[in-house]
């Protein structure tokens, strides 16, 4: 169970020093307990109270790595139900299936064919994270040569799924680098997967028939020293399957019940007969709570709305996405080249250097910080008024890398182009066009 904020203060050096970014003990213990500080912060904690801190402070679902290089990934960590009360940290994670019978050739092209699947959006790449290898039969050789092909041959984390603890072992061997997650412990296993585990010091999955089977077992392997755990309630049903959901985060959250404080694993792939339903149900569980979600294939059609519903929930929501204030060069422009200026809210700024890129017009493209507000909002916040534009095209150097001094402001800010002629007396302010689709016309015409 965790402490209450008093009981972690009793806990506390109480010097009030500040250290720790918050100006009392006392400030600290509550923000620890809430989930909104890190016990490192405090550098005076006694080796005898940090321990005791440590399990209190720890997240209320545990953090678990998955996967090594540049696909791993990290899920659980999340210390809220709803996104709005503060943010949702590690994003779901999204693995397609594939079966330990599949010919090498086939699951070579496979796996070309998923790694394709990355999209750049805001400045990110989206791409889906892991391989979920089942076993198809028993076949212990060709489930580990699988789990070495996938390991060796892509950049995805694997799920290795076996009742086998034979297959489970050679597959994880095969794979270890990669750190795969193990699926899964049940109530028939779950002493030998819990050892199997413990020995190559791995994160396995627990499946339980239902959340009183699923406690039990939690219970039983962190009591064999395991803590990186994944929780599967065995729900395959998609009611079921949310009401279970909520009911684990609430345990975990609002009751500080520990032996569900561990991120979900779910199945789409096994609730729907094909890859569209999948996905909207995949859709719900981003959204409630699972932290790794199955299907069955990945497409493009399917897989990049997962990926975009992904990244907006799990952006922090009261911190709007934003690229760096300066001068950017898009296309080596020179003095001759046209210059613009807009806001550093990311989906502004990558829709308009996108459009300028397309343009293939060489151009130096202004960004303002507003504190990541779009154009229109900006404006309307007095964020982006005709004096703090000219004031930054001022300081920003732009005048010593052009010869013909003209700025386009976007067409949604025309009603700052007067204070900026005003500030900005050896300049002509060309007013864009409002819908950055037509920029590379306006461009092209400007260069004309
Ligand atoms: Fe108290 Fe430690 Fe924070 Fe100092 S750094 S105020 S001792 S909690």
């Amino acid at each position: 169970m965790a402490l209450t904020g008093i009981e972690i203060f009793k806990m506390l050096p109480k010097t009030n020093c500040g250290e720790c970014g918050v100006p009392t003990c006392l400030a600290f213990a509550m923000n620890l307990a809430s989930g909104k500080a890190e016990l490192d912060a405090c550098p005076y904690v006694s080796d005898e109270a940090r321990e005791k801190l440590a399990e209190a402070s720890a997240p209320p679902i545990r953090p678990v790595a998955l996967g090594a290089g540049a696909r791993a990934c990290k899920i659980g960590g999340e210390i809220v139900m709803f996104r709005h009360e503060k943010t949702f940290y590690n994003p779901t994670a999204l693995a397609a299936m594939v079966t330990s019978d599949i010919a090498a050739d086939a699951l070579g092209k496979k796996l070309k064919d998923w790694n394709a699947y990355q999209y750049e959006r805001v400045g990110l790449n989206l791409r889906p994270e892991l391989v979920a290898l089942k076993d198809a039969n028993g076949d212990v050789e060709a489930f580990a040569a699988a789990a070495k092909k996938i390991a060796e041959e892509s950049e995805f984390g694997l799920v290795l799924m076996t009742d086998s603890l034979e297959a489970m072992k050679a597959g994880a061997q095969a794979s270890l680098f990669k750190r795969p997650l193990l699926y899964a412990a049940t109530a028939e296993n779950v002493e030998e997967m819990g050892a199997l585990a413990n020995e190559l010091s791995l994160p396995l999955a627990v499946k339980g028939d239902g959340i009183d089977e699923l406690i039990s077992l939690t219970e039983k392997l962190t009591g064999m020293g395991i803590k990186d755990l994944v929780l599967d309630p065995g729900s395959r049903e998609p009611k079921k399957c949310f009401e279970d959901h909520v009911l684990i985060r609430r345990a975990a959250l609002k009751a500080g019940n520990r032996s569900l404080g561990f991120p979900i694993i779910s199945f789409p792939c096994e609730m729907a007969g094909n890859l569209d339903v999948e996905s909207t149900i995949a859709t719900m569980l981003i959204a409630k709570y699972s932290s790794l979600v199955v299907l069955s294939d990945f497409n493009g059609e399917s897989l990049f709305p997962l990926l975009l519903i992904r990244l907006n929930i799990f952006t922090d929501p009261q911190r709007p996405m934003t690229v760096t204030e300066g001068i950017y060069e898009i296309g080596s422009p020179d003095e001759n080249s046209p210059v613009l200026v807009t806001t550093n809210f990311s989906l502004t700024y990558f829709i308009v250097s996108g459009e300028i890129e397309g343009s293939r017009v060489p151009s130096w493209l202004l960004i303002m910080d507003t504190e990541g507000l779009s154009v229109m909002t900006a404006w309307a916040a007095g964020k982006f008024s005709g004096d703090m534009v000219a004031a930054f095209v001022k300081k920003s150097g732009i005048a010593d890398k052009v010869a013909d001094k003209k700025i386009i402001i976007p067409g949604y800010a025309a009603a700052i182009s007067g204070e900026m002629e005003e500030d900005l007396p050896d300049w002509e302010i060309l007013i864009g066009p409002r819908d950055a689709a037509l920029i590379p016309k306006f461009l092209k015409d400007f260069s004309a």
